[in-house]
């Protein structure tokens, strides 16, 4: 590795059709924010950069389901991500949009350099048109029967319902989903990068200059260079987007994979003049914080187009991680299977490190992994709260009680003092390695270990019984634990931001960088501390049982609305249908049948008679609504006995796909005793 004066961080650019959910947060937004604090720490010069992409067809496929514009769309997910990470303490320097003007004409530069220099190659090929709206249609714009499972609402570039990946001449019946109908085939030019030209120079470039790569990045660039590059189209014909900057050229756009990663070079602009010594000088560092599904993006595509450019810093490494997901199953937007990060910080207001703190711990860094809303609970309380909170208060509380909050003398150090100071040295220079290697992981866990060595070191010292024999040996004791606190505050700024900055407060401390770490001198005898309160709170069964509902629910709306109806029961003589007399009746009284879950006895003026039947709807209906509904009832049904009531009839239901039951009624009022048939 180089030597390097500046770090440049860019994070992917979410989205901006959907807001942030905890998988961007361990893949991309966490660890990039720790390592970028973690460099400030430091000292060191670097630049934290975000920003919303904004451009691309399901963007304005959701524009139009919504009937509004895609800037409207943008406008809205850009302000609520925006916010979202300024409010959970990601320290962006910047965050920006690519629908900015700075974006439209860096991209428009870029683009028209390398269109200039030759750097495209031209192909002209036949695609869907739309002739009634005059436009050329995007693979997602056409719909048709699948080719290989027969459903009829496959998409032109994936079925859904078989997950077969299709190109839009495979369709059946192919309908424009815009007009509604059948396209027609149209000649279209576009420009495309000649990624094969670059492979012999990529392959160089990764697979021997950059083997220190993480291995699931290193791993996935090898596997996409072994199968060999394809010319890539960096344009196409749609409406929402950097138009592309050609005379006479009309109705194209850049492709959203080429301008997205070139909103890093705009994002910078927009924060510094001085954007160029980040991006171009060879002594500044460049680093792409990704998951892993943006690792060709990032490894292989971006690098070509940088390399075609000629003037800008290629990536020094690209810390991909692999994917979070919930509860043992994949996150997915549309299934609305996540935890999101605006709820999340309503619903637990005040623990943004809570969430940090896990996500980091259980980072995917090497393989995917699950989070389990029990896991993070049990690591607020069994880490952050008995561990680390348990650790600094007892410190703190004692130096209260004690000495009044005064920060007591040093006095004689013992030699297992004096080993638990010099482990604070041990673990940094660890802390360090892991950091060096991206292994945020492995930091975090060493980093509490400083925790774990103040707690034990109060544990085996226990100055709340030395107090009566020994009370000089006290003070050295809160001495050196007031000293280990201070630590923590450096050594953990990183991962909880919010948590250490209210811990300096409570030590009454300035803000410490990465340099003072190590040190047993940081508190100075005579020191005032302030009043401290609980760092952490522990997290009750209660309120991870409702997360675990709410996700229930989820899945229980998903399933219903995946539901398939039953196929239809053999037939049936007309007479066997007449044989049911059923009839509409007005509930008269209803009441729960005691110590039943599901049962309601009803009594029901049929027109024939007023009569008691008992109906498995308890779950579904209050039984005070119930009065005075009609209902369709049959009555000729043998009675039957049920919780010792006899049920006379049955009042018909329709069953919805999650099993809950709605009462069949006629839509508007008759009189009692009507026959339904
Ligand atoms: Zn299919």
């Amino acid at each position: 590795m180089g030597e390097f004066k500046r770090t440049l961080i860019t994070t992917a650019l979410p989205y901006a059709n959907g807001p942030i959910h905890i998988g961007h947060l361990a893949g991309v937004y966490v660890p990039a924010d720790i390592y970028a604090r973690y460099l400030r720490s430091k000292n060191e010069d670097v630049l934290l950069i975000g920003g919303s992409d904004e451009h691309g067809v399901p963007i304005t496929l959701k524009a139009r389901n919504e009937g509004i514009k895609p800037q409207d769309v943008v406008d809205r997910y850009h302000e609520m991500i925006k916010n979202s990470f300024k409010e959970f303490g990601i320290s962006f320097d910047i965050y920006s949009r690519t629908s900015s003007k700075t974006h439209h004409e860096t991209a428009s530069e870029f683009f028209r350099k390398l269109y200039e220099e030759g750097k495209f190659i031209e192909r002209t090929s036949e695609q869907y048109y739309d002739e009634e709206n005059k436009q050329f249609l995007a693979d997602r714009y056409i719909i048709g029967t699948c080719p290989r499972c027969g459903f009829e609402r496959a998409y032109g570039d994936q079925c859904e319902s078989c997950g077969t990946s299709l190109s839009p001449s495979e369709l059946i019946n192919p309908t424009s989903m815009i007009s509604g109908n059948q396209p027609v085939l149209k000649e279209t030019t576009h420009w495309y990068l000649p990624l094969n030209d670059y492979e012999p120079w990529l392959k160089e470039w990764i697979l021997e200059g950059h083997k220190e790569w993480k291995s699931n990045v290193y791993g996935q660039c090898k596997s996409w260079l072994d199968s060999g590059l394809q010319p890539r189209a960096v344009t196409r014909d749609l409406e929402w987007g950097v138009p592309v900057p050609v005379e006479g050229v009309e109705g194209k756009v850049l492709y959203v994979w080429f301008d997205a990663p070139i909103g890093y070079i705009s994002a910078t602009k927009d924060l510094t003049p001085e954007w160029e010594t980040y991006w171009k000088d060879p002594e500044t560092r460049m680093l792409h914080f990704i998951g892993k599904d943006n690792i060709v993006f990032h490894c292989i595509i971006f690098p070509s187009m940088l390399k075609a450019e000629g003037t800008f810093n290629l990536p020094e490494n690209v810390p991909a991680n692999e994917f979070l997901n919930l509860e043992g199953c994949k996150i997915s937007t549309s299934r609305n299977w996540a935890v999101w990060l605006h709820e999340y910080l309503e619903e637990f207001p005040g623990k943004e490190d809570v969430l940090k703190y896990v996500l980091t711990a259980n980072a995917p860094e090497t393989k995917d992994n699950d989070f389990m809303w029990k896991d993070f609970q049990a690591r607020n309380n069994n880490e952050l709260v008995a561990v680390l909170g348990n650790f600094v208060n007892r410190a703190l509380v004692l130096t209260h009680k004690y000495y009044d909050g005064v920060v007591p003398d040093k006095g004689e150090l013992s030699a297992y003092d004096k080993e638990t100071l010099s482990s604070i040295q041990v673990i940094k220079a660890e802390v360090e390695k892991s950091f060096d290697n991206f292994r945020f992981r492995e930091a975090l866990k060493n980093s509490m270990d400083l925790a774990r060595l103040g707690n034990k070191y109060l544990a085996d010292e226990e100055p709340w019984k030395l107090i009566k024999t020994n009370p000089e040996r006290v003070k050295t004791i809160l001495n050196t634990s007031l000293q280990i606190t201070a630590n923590l505050t450096i050594i953990l700024e990183p991962f909880l931001p919010y948590s250490m900055e209210k811990l300096r407060g409570f030590l009454n401390l300035e803000k410490l960088v990465w340099e003072n770490l190590g040190s047993s001198e940081i508190v100075v005898a005579g020191h005032t501390i302030n009043q401290p309160e609980l760092l952490f709170e522990k997290i009750e069964d209660a309120v991870i049982e409702e997360q675990l509902q709410k996700l229930e629910k989820i899945k229980k709306a998903n399933k219903a609305s995946s539901a398939k109806a039953k196929p239809s029961k053999d037939s049936i003589e007309f007479d066997d249908f007449g044989k049911m007399d059923i009839r509409v009746g007005t509930i008269l009284e209803a009441e729960k049948v005691p110590k039943t879950k599901k049962l309601l006895k009803l009594k029901i003026d049929t027109g024939i008679d007023k009569r008691i039947v008992v109906s498995g709807i308890a779950e579904y209906y209050d039984p005070k609504e119930l009065i005075g509904k009609q209902v369709s009832i049959l009555v000729n049904l043998e009675p039957k006995k049920l919780k010792g009531i006899e049920s006379q009839g049955m009042i018909l239901c329709a069953e919805n796909a999650d099993g809950t039951l709605s009462i069949v009624s006629p839509d508007q009022a008759v009189k009692n005793g009507s026959e339904v048939k």
